[in-house]
């Protein structure tokens, strides 16, 4: 017992002693810089953020959203779908997962503060990064198509892809994407 009071006093001093050292070193013009420099840093990393989060709600808030059914909750009593837009990438899943960092957190006030449900709606439940592939080569191959065309065919696209989702090679794909486009014009004229 006896030593264990006597480490702890000289612990005591040893601390006192740093933190003696530590304020004197406040003093130092150097250690002063180092200090307005962190605090200057934390002020430009909050604005920054600020200007995220608004480039990010003007992103989402001026996209004429084509939305892909993402995930359906069979367990739901009526079965609730989550959608996810293919162009902005603003994605309701956001609200069943956990929230964890910067662009979730955006996602999500956005989505709860804001009447986002606008746009068009596809039909055919897709994963997102194949939805966005198929989407990024259909504006490739078609610049000019419009959004309503875009989502037709790529409703159509991922119904036909996922089909035939065995047979189908990166370059079956490719080719697949480019013979569709003038099928569905083709089509839609007869209309
Ligand atoms: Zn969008």
């Amino acid at each position: 017992m006896k030593d264990l009071k006597k480490e702890y006093e000289q612990v005591s001093l040893e601390i006192e002693d740093i933190r003696v050292q530590t304020e004197h070193l406040k003093e130092s013009e150097i250690i002063k810089k180092y200090f307005n420099l962190l605090s200057q840093s934390e002020e430009l990393s909050t604005k920054k953020e600020k200007l995220y989060e608004q480039i990010k709600k003007e992103e989402y808030s001026s996209c004429n959203h084509i939305w892909i059914p993402t995930y359906i909750n069979n367990f739901a009593a009526t079965g609730i779908t989550y959608h996810t837009c293919v162009k902005c990438g603003l994605d309701e899943n956001v609200s069943r997962e956990p929230i964890v960092g910067l662009e979730k957190k955006i996602m999500w006030n956005y989505i709860f503060l804001n009447p986002y449900r606008t746009g068009i709606y596809i039909q055919e439940v897709c994963d997102i990064n194949l939805a966005r592939d198929i989407y990024m080569k259909i504006i490739m191959e078609y610049p000019d198509l419009d959004d309503k065309n875009i989502a037709d065919y790529l409703d159509i696209a991922i119904r036909d892809i996922q089909n035939h989702q065995s047979e189908f090679t990166k370059e079956l794909e490719d080719r697949f994407l480019k013979n569709i486009g003038p099928k569905l014009i083709k089509k839609k004229d007869k209309s």
